[in-house]
């Protein structure tokens, strides 16, 4: 047996466990085991800091989770877009494919509590159906293989599914979505990474939500991912009391970056069963972007998203950087807030100079109006600085402004 697989089976996961490390209460600890069961891997314990911390609320079971009437069981409707077991085709040239039900550690926000957990293993004959169904639908081009994650298998089931979907020519890119490097980094073996490179193009989707989870272990473990020639890029969701903070989210980010992993999907959390106690207000997520965009590197941002409900798929959220458009120009503000005019092309021809009257402040409220009722000052209801939401008027603050074009030759 390998380190990591010992580190899954020494995994805190039964009702007494619960009650006698957690202090939480029996009757409650079985309430949660029957809702979603525990696996806490001693390496991801060893990273709780104090009761409660960010770690903690991301593994250790909650009471809220039983309280949630609201979320549910598969907000992405990703059942209802399955054609065969294992596989959800929900956009045109792209396929999920889930390979098994187990994880290295069961987030309690996961999104897919609904079939992760289950210990009936998935053989190669179970997913036939599966490989059938990309072997006929030549517009796929990508597969994700997700689970559940895909590298709790072991390397030789791993080998032959990759080379099963090697085999078909149509699949031009392979990515698989774990979150092993973050919560069991000793996963990532050299032998399993001399192995996936053998498969390549190969790209690695993980899943980092806090500043804390990098360490030496999972540092060393992107490391060999992208020294394999594998690309690491990550996928964080926005969680109360877990990252709902702009430095927080800004050291994460920058962190990633150092270990070579790309930023790569801010996610609104889904409206899951069990997960309400998570949830953000949307403005959370745009004031974080806003404190990002232009205050470091633009390879440390990601998308922000929002998996639309019902299956609609991940559609990007942004801050209102744009004051006015029409069809000769658009009129912006940059990340402190300043005003800028760019102008559309008219097949090389110049504009006269105009003047465009814009609305900065709105007298009421102190928020931004561009004059056509859209908020012309971000989303978050913060000053012209686009910086911390207090009512503290910028410094080129006037009721008013002229922004005046200039007319200039495009020879
Ligand atoms: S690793 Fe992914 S699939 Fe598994 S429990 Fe966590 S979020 Fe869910």
């Amino acid at each position: 047996m390998e380190l990591w697989q010992q580190m899954v089976r020494d995994s805190v996961h039964s009702v007494d466990q619960l009650v006698e490390k957690f202090g939480i209460d029996r009757t409650v600890a079985e309430g949660l085991d029957e809702f979603f069961q525990a696996r806490i891997n001693p390496y991801y314990l060893g990273l709780i800091r104090y009761p409660g911390d960010p770690i903690w609320k991301q593994c250790v079971p909650d009471k809220a989770e039983l309280d949630d009437l609201e979320g549910f069981a598969d907000p992405l409707q990703e059942d209802r877009m399955s054609p065969v077991p294992n596989i959800t085709h929900r956009y045109p040239d792209r396929a999920l494919f889930l390979t098994t039900s187990q994880c290295g550690m069961y987030c309690r926000f996961c999104t897919r509590k609904r079939k992760v957990g289950n210990s009936d293993k998935i053989s190669m004959k179970e997913l036939e159906s599966a490989f059938k169904y990309l072997e006929q639908h030549t517009e796929i081009r990508d597969v994700i293989m997700s689970g559940g994650d895909p590298l709790m298998l072991t390397d030789v089931m791993l080998e032959k599914i990759l080379k099963r979907l090697r085999q078909i020519p149509h699949i031009e890119i392979i990515r698989i979505g774990s979150k092993m490097p973050c919560v069991l980094p000793h996963r990532i073996t050299p032998k399993l990474v001399e192995m996936i490179k053998k498969y390549h193009p190969v790209y690695v989707n993980t899943h980092f939500n806090h500043p804390w989870e990098i360490t030496p272990e999972s540092t060393k473990a992107c490391e060999m991912l992208a020294n394999a020639g594998i690309p690491v890029s990550n996928q964080a969701v926005l969680m109360r009391g877990v990252n709902d903070d702009a430095e927080v989210m800004r050291e994460l980010f920058t962190k990633l970056l150092k270990i070579r992993v790309r930023p790569y999907y801010l996610y609104m959390a889904d409206e899951t069963r069990g997960a309400n106690h998570f949830r953000t207000s949307l403005e959370t997520g745009l004031e974080i972007m806003q404190k990002l965009r232009g205050y470091t590197s633009g390879l440390a941002i990601p998308h922000f998203v929002i998996d639309a409900p019902g299956g609609g798929g991940k559609i990007p959220i942004l801050p209102q950087y744009v004051l006015h458009r029409d069809e000769d120009r658009v009129v912006m503000k940059n990340y402190k807030g300043e005003i800028f005019v760019y102008r559309e092309a008219h097949n090389g021809e110049a504009k006269p100079d105009v003047k465009i009257p814009i609305e900065l402040i709105d007298k009421k409220n102190g928020n931004g109006s561009n004059g056509n009722g859209s908020n012309g000052n971000g989303s978050n209801g913060s000053n012209g600085n686009g910086s911390n939401g207090s009512s503290k008027k910028p410094k080129n603050y006037k009721e008013k402004v002229e922004v005046t074009e200039v007319a200039t030759s495009n020879n």
